[in-house]
């Protein structure tokens, strides 16, 4: 048996806590905050999207930065192993295919999985500290000995689980200090950049789209020769673009924006073909262009794009053929100009962190600090929505709970 500190009470953190204590070790959860899962709470718009219903062999295709790393834990604690403790714990979920194969809580209510983990927690003798935030630890000759707090305090310990998670959304608690720490040790933090965040646009007319949403949009980006496509849906926002298929493209692109704008192109019919959207446009020869695509696109954004190219009075029969390929060129290649995304305090995740080349991704043990451990978005490990990050959380957090 040994005495194990989990330094953060997230998810990843609280996997790894309750893990470690069903293996019989003395352990002591530490949280910053006056509660556990502030992060968790806001998942999912509130309901928490707490995994994904594919077969794990197909998580990898989600996962963005370093899938590889991922194996050993995906397969050790799958999502079928996540949904089984639920259901061994009474919560409830249900699986939404037609959404993604998202699985939710039955309930919708993320506050459920923070009292399942806390009474399960509390169940197994997990000592919880709250409002106790960790400014250091203690290493001599690359191993771990404990952990400093806030306040001077020094706690001493076996071995030491890092749950701190990544840097968006720092009001939850992860606010990236660990980063720093974590360096003073020779730890490589590999650069942060936002992930599934929404993205700006130059063309200061996209304001006027602002709440028009659109659905099953294929949106394209090419980096280095490399295409990037993304189906989902998407709305446009007054500074430019949101919705999961632009959150998932933000990942791809992040770090190619450094180096300046790139070329979006968006095809809002992305099942039609051109000659199909030919048709309809010249449907009813006497009536308006908008009257004939309104029944394959919402009103406003035809409103916008007609007005765009001047041609918001036209009938189908006074269109030329010059006229109707530009109105045809917005709707199946619209081209916009991105300048950034929105930041790290907005993302939904942080790309970037501890490199995965100083983890043993079989354990989750640190390769530079003996009895050192990393679970979740502290590690540089990101993935698209839909439940893949919270299940990179609870995968590497029970790893490194059965490996302490
Ligand atoms: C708005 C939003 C919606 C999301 N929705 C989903 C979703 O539906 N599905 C999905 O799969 N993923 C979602 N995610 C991502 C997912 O929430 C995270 O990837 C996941 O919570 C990471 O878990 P973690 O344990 O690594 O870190 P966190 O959950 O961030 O937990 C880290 C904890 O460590 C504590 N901490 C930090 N530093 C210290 C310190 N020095 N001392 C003590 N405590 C410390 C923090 O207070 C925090 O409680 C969403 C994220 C956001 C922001």
């Amino acid at each position: 048996m040994s005495n194990v500190i989990v330094v953060g009470g997230g998810s990843s953190g609280m996997m790894a806590a309750l893990t470690a204590s069903k293996q019989n070790h003395n352990v002591t959860l530490i949280e910053r905050n006056e509660e556990l899962g502030k992060k968790l709470l806001v998942t999912g718009g509130g309901r928490c999207n707490i995994t994904n219903n594919r077969d794990i062999e197909d998580f990898f295709d989600k996962i963005v930065t370093n899938k590889k790393f991922l194996y050993s834990s995906f397969y050790t604690f799958t999502n079928r192993d996540l949904l089984d403790y639920f259901t061994s714990n009474n919560l409830e979920y249900k699986v939404e295919d037609l959404n993604d194969h998202k699985v939710y809580t039955k309930s919708d209510k993320s506050v459920e999985v923070i009292e399942t983990f806390k009474n399960d927690l509390i169940k197994n003798k997990v000592k919880i500290l709250y409002n106790k935030k960790v400014t250091d630890l203690i290493i001599k000759e690359d191993i771990i000995h404990g952990i400093v707090l806030e306040n001077g305090d020094k706690l001493y310990c076996d071995k030491v689980i890092i749950s701190t998670g990544g840097k968006s959304h720092s009001h939850t608690g992860s606010d990236g200090m660990m980063y720093d720490i974590l360096k003073k040790y020779n730890h490589t933090i590999n650069k942060i950049y936002p992930a599934l965040s929404p993205l700006t646009i130059k063309e200061g007319w996209i304001k006027n789209l602002q709440g028009v949403s659109m659905q099953k949009v294929e949106l394209s980006c090419k980096i280095k020769k490399k295409k990037i496509s993304i189906v989902g849906d998407m709305i446009f926002t007054h500074f430019g673009l949101s919705g999961p298929c632009v959150l998932i493209t933000s990942s791809y692109i992040n770090k190619a924006l450094e180096n300046g704008d790139l070329q979006i192109n968006i095809d809002f019919l992305p099942n039609m073909s051109i000659d199909e959207i030919s048709n309809i446009i010249r449907e009813n020869p006497n009536k308006n262009i908008l009257n004939n695509l309104k029944s394959i696109l919402p009103q406003n954004f035809l409103k916008e794009i007609l007005g765009l190219l001047n041609l918001s009075d036209k009938k189908a029969n006074e269109l030329n053929k010059t006229d109707e390929q530009k109105i045809i060129e917005y709707i199946k290649n619209m081209t916009l100009t991105c300048n950034g995304t929105k930041g790290i305090k907005v993302a939904q995740v942080t790309s970037g962190g501890v490199s995965v080349k100083e983890i043993n991704s079989s354990t989750m043990e640190s390769k530079l600090i003996k009895n050192l451990f990393f679970t979740g978005e502290v590690i540089d490990v990101d993935a698209q929505t839909g439940g893949y990050n919270l299940q990179i959380a609870f995968s590497t957090g029970y790893l490194a709970g059965i490996s302490v």
